[in-house]
This record gives C-alpha cells, sequence and structure tokens, in this order.
C-alpha cells in the first residue's frame, strides 16, 4: 500500500477489526486512485480519504419476530449509511444467514463510487439482515419483514435514505417492506423504496436491470476491441434476480448462456439456458437449480461445484462476493474466457482480478458492469417525484444509454489516469474525483 494512502487503509485496520471483506474493498479503491491523488494533492490535504472510509452512519438493532409455530426468534439489522454527499443514501437490501457488519460495510462503500458512476444524484448505503428466507413460509416472510421495518423506517425517507432489494430480497419482500413502512408512517411515500411492484409506483426495467446492464457492458468492452457477444459461449453464476436477466439479455444479443447456479451446485445446459424454465423453477416455485436440469434433457446437474471449471469466452459472476478466486481464473482463462462482468458485487478476489488483467482478458468491476441497477432505481425515484411512468422500450433505452456512457467514463479515465484498458483504475479514479470534489465544496462535515 503506498504510503499516501496507507494512514487511511490503517484507520480502517484498527476501527475495523475482522471486516475482512470491507478491508478488501476499501484496499482495492485506495489502491488504485493513487494517479488521482499524484495529481490533485488537495484530496489528502483535506483528508478525503480518512472521511470517506468511516460511514456517516451506522445502524445496528434487534429484529425478533414469530415463527408459524409460535416459536420466537431473534436476527441482527444492520443499515449503514455511507455517503449522502452526492444525494440519498441508497443501496439495497440483503438477507442471507452470512450477513455481518463487515459485509454490509464493504456493499456500502462499493455503492458510494457505484452510484457516483451513474450521474444520477445519489448517495452510498448498504443494509440486510442474518435472516435466512429459505424454507420459510410467505407468512413468516411477511412477519420478519414487518419486524425489521419496525425499527429501520426511523431512519429512512425519499429525500433521506431509499433502499431496495439484493440477495434475498425480491418483489415479494419489497412489498412488505413497503406496506409496513406505510402504515407506520401513514405516508404513501413512494420514492423511499425503489424495485416495487409495476402496479404500486415501480419503474418498468428495474427487474431486469442489473442483469441487462452488465451484459451490455460487455457490449460496449468486446466493441473496443471490434468484437461481439454475438455466437459466444457466456457462463453465468447465480439463478437469482441478476443472474436470470443477464442470461436473458445474452440469449436475446445472440450469445449462448450455459450455466447458472446457485449455493447446491451448478447446471450446464449445451443447448442455452432455457430462461421461462429457470424463471418458473427460481421465481415462480423458488425451488433449487438442480429442478431445472429434472425438467431438461440437454441440461445436467453438477453437485458442489462452481460454473468456472466448464469451457466458455465470457464469463459472468452474477451470485455472491468472492466467488471467483486464482484457481477458477487460471481455469477461465486456460479455457479461452476473453471477457469477465461482475454481475454481483466483489465476486472476484483481488488475486482473480490481477490473473484476468496480466492476461489481457476485458475485466469490468461490479460497481461499473452491475450499476444498471442502481441507475434504474434512480429513474424510478424520478418517475416517482414527477408522478409519471415509463414504459417499458422507453425505461430499456434509458438503461443502455447510461450503459453506455459509464462504459465510456470509465475507459477514458483508464486512459488519462495512464492504465488503459484498466477498468477497474478507470471506474475507481472517475467516481472517487465525482465524490471527492463534492466532499469538499460541502466544507468538513
Ligand atoms: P438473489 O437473492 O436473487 O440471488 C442470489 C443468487 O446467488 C442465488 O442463486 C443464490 O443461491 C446465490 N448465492 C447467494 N449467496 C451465495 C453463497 N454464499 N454461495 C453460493 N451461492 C450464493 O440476489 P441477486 O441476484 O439480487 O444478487 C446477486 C448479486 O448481485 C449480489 O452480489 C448482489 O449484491 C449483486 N447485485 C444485485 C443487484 C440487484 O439489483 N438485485 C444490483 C447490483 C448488484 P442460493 O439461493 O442457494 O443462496
Amino acid at each position: 500500500m503506498p504510503p499516501s494512502v496507507r494512514p487511511a487503509f490503517e484507520s480502517v485496520l484498527r476501527r475495523n477489526p475482522g471486516d475482512f471483506e470491507f478491508h478488501q474493498a476499501v484496499h482495492e479503491v485506495l489502491a488504485s486512485i493513487i494517479p488521482v491523488l499524484e495529481e490533485n494533492p488537495r484530496y489528502l490535504d483535506e483528508a478525503i480519504l480518512e472521511r470517506l472510509v468511516e460511514p456517516e452512519r451506522q445502524i445496528i438493532f434487534r429484529v425478533p419476530w414469530v415463527d408459524d409455530n409460535g416459536r420466537i426468534h431473534v436476527n441482527r439489522g444492520y443499515r449503514v449509511q455511507f455517503s449522502s454527499v452526492l444525494g440519498p443514501y441508497k443501496g439495497g437490501l440483503r438477507f442471507h444467514p452470512s450477513v455481518n457488519s463487515s459485509i454490509i460495510k464493504f456493499l456500502g462503500f462499493e455503492q458510494i463510487f457505484k452510484n457516483a458512476l451513474t450521474a444520477q444524484g445519489i448517495g452510498g448505503a448498504k443494509g440486510g439482515s442474518d435472516f435466512d428466507p429459505h424454507g420459510r413460509s410467505d407468512a413468516e416472510i411477511m412477519r420478519f419483514c414487518q419486524a425489521f421495518m419496525n425499527e429501520l423506517y426511523r431512519h429512512l425517507g425519499e429525500h433521506t435514505d431509499v433502499p431496495a432489494g439484493d440477495i434475498g430480497v425480491g418483489a415479494r419482500e419489497v412489498g412488505y417492506l413497503f406496506g409496513q413502512y406505510r402504515k407506520i408512517t401513514n405516508r404513501h411515500e413512494s420514492g423511499m423504496f425503489t424495485g416495487k411492484g409495476t402496479g404500486w409506483g415501480g419503474a418498468e426495467v428495474r427487474t431486469e436491470a442489473t442483469g441487462y446492464g452488465t451484459v451490455y457492458f460487455v457490449q460496449e468492452m468486446l466493441a473496443v476491441r471490434g468484437e461481439s457477444i454475438e455466437g459466444r459461449r457466456v457462463l453465468v453464476s447465480g439463478s437469482g434476480n441478476v443472474a436470470i436477466y443477464a442470461i436473458e439479455k445474452a440469449a436475446q444479443l445472440g450469445a449462448l448462456p450455459i450455466t447458472a447456479s446457485d449455493s447446491s451446485g451448478y447446471v450446464v445446459d449445451e443447448a442455452g439456458i432455457d430462461v421461462e424454465l429457470l424463471k418458473q423453477v427460481k421465481e415462480e416455485e423458488r425451488l433449487r437449480v438442480a429442478s431445472y436440469a429434472e425438467r431438461r434433457p440437454s441440461a445436467r446437474f453438477v453437485p458442489g461445484r462452481r460454473v468456472w471449471e466448464v469451457p466458455a469466452e465470457i464469463a459472468l459472476p452474477c451470485a455472491t462476493q468472492n466467488e471467483v478466486n486464482g484457481r477458477d481464473a487460471a481455469r477461465l482463462i486456460a479455457n479461452g474466457v476473453v471477457a469477465v462482468a461482475e454481475g454481483a458485487n466483489m465476486p472476484s478476489l483481488p488475486e482473480a482480478v490481477d490473473a484476468f488483467q496480466a492476461a489481457g482478458v476485458l475485466f469490468a468491476p461490479g460497481k461499473a458492469a452491475n450499476a444498471g441497477g442502481v441507475a434504474t432505481s434512480a429513474l424510478e425515484m424520478s418517475q416517482n417525484a414527477a408522478r409519471q411512468r415509463w414504459n417499458f422500450a422507453d425505461s430499456e433505452h434509458k438503461l443502455h444509454a447510461i450503459m453506455r456512457s459509464m462504459h465510456t467514463e470509465a475507459y477514458q479515465a483508464a486512459e488519462r489516469y495512464g492504465h488503459p484498458g484498466n477498468y477497474v483504475v478507470g471506474a475507481n479514479c472517475a467516481a472517487f474525483v465525482k465524490v471527492a470534489d463534492a466532499m469538499i465544496a460541502q466544507g468538513v462535515i
């Protein structure tokens, strides 16, 4: 770690012992913005780094709820409001047993830069709980969401903090969370949550936006090299919201997505994933991904392994953090991968990113590649504020334009700061400058 950024990084280690995912996310950003700091030492003089790595506010709370058998459970709820310098706090809620303060801090920190790149005037936050929705009835999910909102509501609002979904929080959970907020506050405040149902204030394309946007970003990276996505074999990990719509868009653009996965293993379908069947299995019936292979003769289920061992030219990790390690990267490279784009947040370990970049593989970090979701959330906020509703085609057109513009910005920043083709440096530098300039303009607060 270069001396100019060491004090800020050391403060993160000291104040957040054991928060390894948070350390990893901060390390990546600090290590890649050195050219910006060398060009403009005022960012160091103004202690921008020390201020940025400390969240503006962190909320941790008890979530007691009652299951269908009358048993009481206690989960822990989190909301880390990292930065509101560019707009109201904005970032999803994650319900997964692995959630802890490190996970929420890393996601909130990433969100600051991702949201800055979208240029939609939104700050960075993240929240969630260590609640495991798997195997819970609808009534249990509803009671948990209500209990979670019983505390969180006081920290939210359309001009304060606007959550959305993430792992384990989809349309059903957003409905219950929004409903409880409305009940407690006596306000139908559409703009306080995004990812709502399209019948009650939700934006068209929000469901599809993260997956679609990731594939658009791949298209842009390939276009720079005069190449196209058409006819390419695509690996997708995960089978949730991001994965399903990455698969759908890749197929629409003429590529051949051949995998999907969950925590039990992966399916490979050499005929190309049947996205309608996948939606039926995962979105409607809420089954494990193995059920897809049971119903599709061209597919097989591989238990307990990761998709990265399957030969393909494009890889889209869309499940969770740190799901691509150095060995996975070496395998992908040996099998001829040409582009990797992160649909998930921080799915690649640093050793994997280094390997991709050293091998000349196009690599898009999540904060750029998966920003289509939050960008469309910002479009949802605009529509709510103006009491308007844009149709699917218009909304998708806007998403596509935002993805193109984020690609251009990251690409140009990488060139400008002396690392051509390095989208990690490009995205971090471009986003950091926006956040840091706003912090200087708004004073020490
Ligand atoms: P979903 O809950 O819809 O799907 C998550 C998928 O990833 C599931 O298939 C799940 O399998 C798998 N998964 C989750 N945790 C693990 C784990 N620890 N090990 C193995 N597999 C796992 O979530 P999303 O699709 O919304 O989110 C996926 C990723 O995309 C996350 O990193 C999220 O932060 C990121 N993201 C999401 C956005 C959105 O708009 N939804 C926006 C930007 C980023 P299983 O059911 O077995 O757990």
